[in-house]
């Protein structure tokens, strides 16, 4: 089994500040942590003593593909962005062409962190394959859109589920109806009863915009979170991404029901979709998460991003004391991993899943050392990474991931051609 030992590194602690241990590595999971550990002569010893040892992040919600589509249109309404621009783009792409934005999405991932997705788009074998030969985690959708697909289509999408078609033990597939404005009341209950018995993860768009609310209202007399619990997919099993325009009785029932809200600030912004309450959502005890989206509406996927201004947006509404560094963190990070089934990732501990970033202590934005965590969440960006570990494996060494230039120049290539430019 590979060994690797994680030299005096800097670890967080909540109560402490920050306490300097070694963290040995087998195989796929942290075995110990302590101090001066034997490293026996099988074991790869690495130096950390420039190195704070931080949770890697885990990507609640995107459309990994959507990279190629990456300032193709910006800054304008969604109705228009959306019908003249993103879906005549989308109607050209290819399984090739998803495979390649899938990888372009990964590359970007890994170099800001980020070990883990969940994805929703076409061509969903693309992706898998994609995330299983760079070694990332991965929770990739079969995607139901009534709207967009025939009834042939979509009977093939519970085959390829029931088969359990390129599951492996990083990458699982879940079960995602795209939104309540694509599929109907009668398909989100036959997605929710098959996601629970077939022990899939569950996850949709919901209460994105104030105009999918509304239309929802007029259309079947209630909200979307409503909705869906008449469906019978509100529930523990559920990840919804967005949950922007929530009231109070929405937030009562998601908080009763255990599921788990993705919030996606950066999109949610740019799109002029608006602010979730996280103020009020984290004081009524509802389960949050991070997302990015698609990088055609953020426009990158850097989940650090998102963790700081995920931050920042709680303290509108709520205190200065609303959503503190430490918390920002596990948004990102383990509340990703557990909404997603993988409750032994996300946190550094004996036992768990052997992820985490190596983040440059001597980088400018983490100096001085007062607090690791205040430094990384508040001052620091995604370009202080040094190295990425996934599942005991280093995907990124010293901000190099192997096979990166022939990605960026194969994602070019394609992207200048479906523009037609
Ligand atoms: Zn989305």
């Amino acid at each position: 089994m590979k060994k690797i030992i994680l030299k005096s590194a800097l670890l967080p602690a909540k109560a402490s500040g920050a306490v300097r241990a070694d963290i040995l590595i087998e195989g796929s999971r942290f075995a110990r942590i302590g101090d001066n550990l034997p490293a026996g002569d099988d074991a790869e010893v690495v130096d950390c003593s420039r190195f704070a040892v931080l949770p890697a992040f885990y990507n609640g919600h995107t459309h990994a593909a959507m990279t190629l589509l990456r300032g193709y249109a910006d800054d304008m309404p969604l109705q228009k962005w959306l019908q003249e621009y993103i879906w005549p783009f989308e109607a050209k792409m290819t399984a090739m062409d998803v495979a390649v934005g899938s990888r372009l999405a990964i590359l970007e991932m890994i170099k800001s962190g980020t070990v883990f997705f969940a994805d929703m788009y076409w061509h969903r074998e693309e992706t898998m394959k994609a995330a299983e030969e760079m070694g990332v985690r991965a929770s990739i959708g079969v995607t139901f859109a009534e709207t967009l697909m025939s009834a042939e289509m979509i009977e093939k999408n519970f085959d390829f589920l029931a088969a359990h078609t390129g599951e492996s033990e990083r990458v699982r597939l879940a079960v995602m109806p795209h939104s309540v404005y694509t599929v109907g009341e009668s398909l989100f209950r036959r997605c929710a009863e098959f996601a629970r018995a077939e022990k899939f993860l569950f996850h949709t768009h919901l209460s994105e915009t104030k105009r999918e609310v509304e239309d929802c209202q007029k259309q079947y007399g209630c909200s979307p979170v409503r909705l869906l619990k008449r469906a019978g997919a509100l529930d523990g099993n559920l990840v919804a991404a967005h949950c922007v325009h929530f009231s109070d009785d929405d937030m009562k029932a998601f908080v009763d029901s255990g599921a788990t809200a993705v919030l996606n600030p950066c999109s949610n912004l740019k799109l002029s979709s608006g602010i979730p309450p996280i103020h009020a959502m984290l004081a009524g005890g509802m389960r949050l998460a991070l997302g990015t989206d698609g990088a055609s509406s953020n426009n990158n996927l850097d989940m650090h991003e998102e963790m700081k201004l995920a931050a920042l947006l709680a303290k509108v509404g709520g205190t200065a004391e609303t959503l503190p560094a430490f918390d920002a963190l596990r948004m990102a990070s383990v509340n990703v991993a557990r909404a997603y089934g993988i409750p032994d990732a996300g946190e550094i501990k004996e036992g768990a899943l052997a992820d985490c970033l190596l983040v440059r202590l001597d980088n400018e934005r983490m100096v001085p050392a007062h607090d690791v965590v205040s430094n990384w969440v508040y001052a620091a960006d995604s370009g202080c990474i040094d190295s990425v570990i996934c599942n005991g494996r280093f995907l990124m060494r010293h901000r190099h991931v192997d096979g990166e230039e022939d990605i960026l120049n194969e994602a070019q290539a394609c992207a200048k051609r479906l523009a037609g430019r």
